[in-house]
């Protein structure tokens, strides 16, 4: 299916999900990674404008260049970030959606006052509390918070997840937005290609959908 067609068809989709439980339309992050830049250009063409890397060094590969062409750009970093890379990832990115550590949040509130670029930021969630998996467990959500925005100075709008492989991703979901709430944060990042729907459905602000789009990696 041509791209425009996906995100026409994806959109609508999600936009009625999002309704049918009283929930307003989500924001769809198109997830670039891994995809060549002659379907990056089709999707610009088709007037798509929030984008989500996973990296920051594949991302300043080619965003920069597409920025200044196509304005109004919104580039999400939806991938782990080291501390090493902070410099760059704030000077490209638009929102930055994986903090999970008190040394990155530091990192990121230095360099942006540094920058002059006060970034909204998300905290990421390890939902299902995966030793291997980034994101901060459930239990230490309260004190990170509290860490970013008393002690850093960082902009939180939100929190995202990425549920584990193999589990019904709706509880998930649910629990991230109960954290939300109780924390009074009004967006949530969650749902992939394979879950979008559910997550519109469940109250999503963003969905992160990258093969549903651009076909597979
Ligand atoms: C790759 C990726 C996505 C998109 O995955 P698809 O299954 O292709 O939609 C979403 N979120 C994160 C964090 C990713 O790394």
């Amino acid at each position: 299916m041509p791209i425009a067609a996906s995100i026409a068809a994806i959109k609508e989709q999600v936009s009625h999900a999002a309704r049918a439980h009283g929930h307003a339309a989500p924001e769809i992050i198109a997830v670039s990674k891994g995809q060549p830049l002659d379907k990056i250009v089709e999707a610009l063409a088709a007037g798509q404008r929030v984008f989500g890397e996973n990296r920051v060094q594949e991302a300043s590969s080619r965003w920069p260049d597409l920025k200044p062409v196509y304005p109004g750009i919104e580039l999400h970093l939806i991938g782990p970030l080291q501390t090493n890379k902070v410099k760059d990832a704030v000077k490209l990115f638009d929102v930055i959606q994986t903090v999970d550590r008190e040394k990155l949040a530091r990192a990121l509130g230095d360099e942006m006052r540094k920058q002059g670029r006060f970034l909204p930021c998300l905290v990421q969630v390890n939902t299902g509390e995966e030793p291997q998996k980034s994101g901060i467990p459930p239990g230490g959500l309260a004190a990170l918070l509290s860490f970013c925005v008393r002690e850093c100075g960082l902009n939180i709008k939100g929190l995202m997840c990425i549920p584990p492989a193999g589990e019904a991703p709706a509880p998930h979901f649910a629990l991230l937005k109960r954290l939300a709430a109780l924390h009074n944060l009004s967006h949530t990042s969650m749902g992939m290609s394979g879950d979008y729907e559910k997550a519109a459905a469940l109250g999503a602000s963003y969905l992160r959908i990258g093969s549903a789009i651009f076909g597979q990696r």
